[in-house]
């Protein structure tokens, strides 16, 4: 099933279609419109199903979308400001993101000693994104109070997180939940035994007694009771304090899955992106604990340069990273249907455009960054030509 979406990327998803696909694979599409305009006819409705499509289903790909803002509401007129589609399609699938990077041998990574794509797994749920704070106006007590619910929850407990003797200051209550912190391990587990990647999990464990361990804890009954299946996919676990596994990163040659808690995902996932070159070579993957999968390109719908478009102006937007979500779903599928054809016809497409950028054809962003001498800038269309031409000369 597939998720067309706005903008500079609605425009490069109508032509990875017509260009790159349908001309070589007889592929029964499932169609959902998120563009902003029709979320807002259907009152988000179309996200919801598509969601549902793609749990349904098995695999999506998804082209990026706009998250309204205030000005996005008075520019195309919306009902109101709908909630952003990545975040509803989240919720629904119960899903881990997986960002990983494409790695290319003339555009190097900033890191040296990379050599293979780090994958980045966050926990997009709680922590201090779900967090109470509060600015301590003047001395007095914060505490942390636990009134149970029922009689599974013991005793009430009440913690005193400091008392403020001298002056104000600031304080914070932020949660998790086993059932989440669970839903995470699991699709990093799954994740890593599909693409083979050993796992690397981390916290702050020695300072953080309870709230850490516990993540600890749960990575480690899961590592444990898929013993045989890491084993069996040649994987292992490993559990890191956060401060050497940041350490560890920086001299390793990557090749392996990062699974961060939430904050430490945030901030990571952006260095390892910027480390490895560019947005317009970073791939999304949302996967549900119990193994469906929703492709899609890191980057947004790149609305500077759809306003350029608009004017007839020439553009040079990456396509990679939405072609890579294309072969991403395309290959999973090909697994789930036992149709090695069409897996191996992924792969053909990504091997297209890994040589096209080789050749030394590639857009704006990464004629910034190429080791390659002189090499040749291509418009959005020219890079997609290129790309066809070499998979036609492929197959
Ligand atoms: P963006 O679309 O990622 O673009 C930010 C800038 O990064 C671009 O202006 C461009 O820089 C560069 N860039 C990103 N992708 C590129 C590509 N494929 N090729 C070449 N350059 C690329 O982020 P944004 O401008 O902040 O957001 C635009 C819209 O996208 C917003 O409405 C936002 O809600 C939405 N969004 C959607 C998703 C999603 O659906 N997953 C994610 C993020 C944002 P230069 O202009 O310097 O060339
Ligand atoms: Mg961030």
């Amino acid at each position: 099933m597939e998720m067309d979406g706005d903008e500079m990327t609605r425009v490069i998803w109508a032509r990875i279609k017509e260009q790159l696909v349908l001309p070589f694979l007889d592929v029964d599409l499932k169609y959902y419109d998120l563009s902003v305009t029709h979320r807002d006819s259907t009152d988000d409705k179309v996200t919801v199903d598509a969601a549902n499509a793609c749990l349904e289903y098995g695999v999506g790909v998804k082209c990026a979308t706009i998250t309204p803002n205030p000005d996005r509401v008075k520019e195309f007129g919306l009902k109101k400001e709908w909630p952003s589609p990545n975040g509803t399609i989240r919720t629904i699938m119960d899903g881990t993101v997986f960002r990983k990077p494409i790695t290319l041998a003339n555009i190097p990574p900033r890191v040296r000693s990379w050599k293979k794509p780090i994958v980045v797994a966050r926990h997009a749920f709680g922590d201090i994104y779900r967090d109470q704070e509060i600015r301590v106006p003047g001395a007095g007590k914060v505490e942390l109070v636990y009134t149970p619910a029922g009689s599974e929850g013991g005793e009430p407990q009440r913690l005193l997180v400091n008392d403020f003797k001298t002056g104000g200051g600031v304080a914070m209550g932020m949660f998790n939940t086993d059932k989440s912190i669970t839903s995470f391990a699991r699709a990093v587990f799954t994740f890593a035994v599909g693409e083979k990647l050993n796992v690397w999990f981390n916290t702050k464990d020695t300072i953080s007694k309870k709230y850490h361990t516990r993540f600890r804890e749960i990575f480690q009954q899961e590592a444990d009771s898929r013993k045989a299946e890491l084993d069996g996919a040649g994987i292992t676990y490993s559990y890191f304090l956060i401060d050497d596994a940041v350490a560890q990163v920086m001299k390793s040659e990557g090749g392996h899955l990062w699974a961060c808690m939430n904050y430490d995902g945030d901030v990571m996932s952006d260095m390892v992106a910027e480390g490895f070159g560019s947005l317009g070579l970073m791939t999304s993957v949302l996967v549900s604990p119990d193994g469906k999968y929703e492709y899609e390109a890191a980057h947004g719908t790149v609305t500077r340069h759809f306003r350029r478009h608009e004017k007839g102006e020439e553009t040079s937007t990456n396509s990679v990273a939405s072609i890579f979500a294309w072969t991403g779903a395309l290959g999973r599928r090909g697994q789930l249907d036992n149709t090695p054809e069409v897996s191996e016809f992924a792969g053909k497409l990504e091997q297209a455009v890994l040589d096209t950028i080789e050749g030394g054809v590639m857009t704006g962003d990464l004629t910034r960054l190429t080791t390659t001498p002189n090499p040749k800038q291509a418009n959005t269309f020219q890079f997609m030509d290129a790309v066809a031409e070499r998979l036609q000369a492929s197959l």
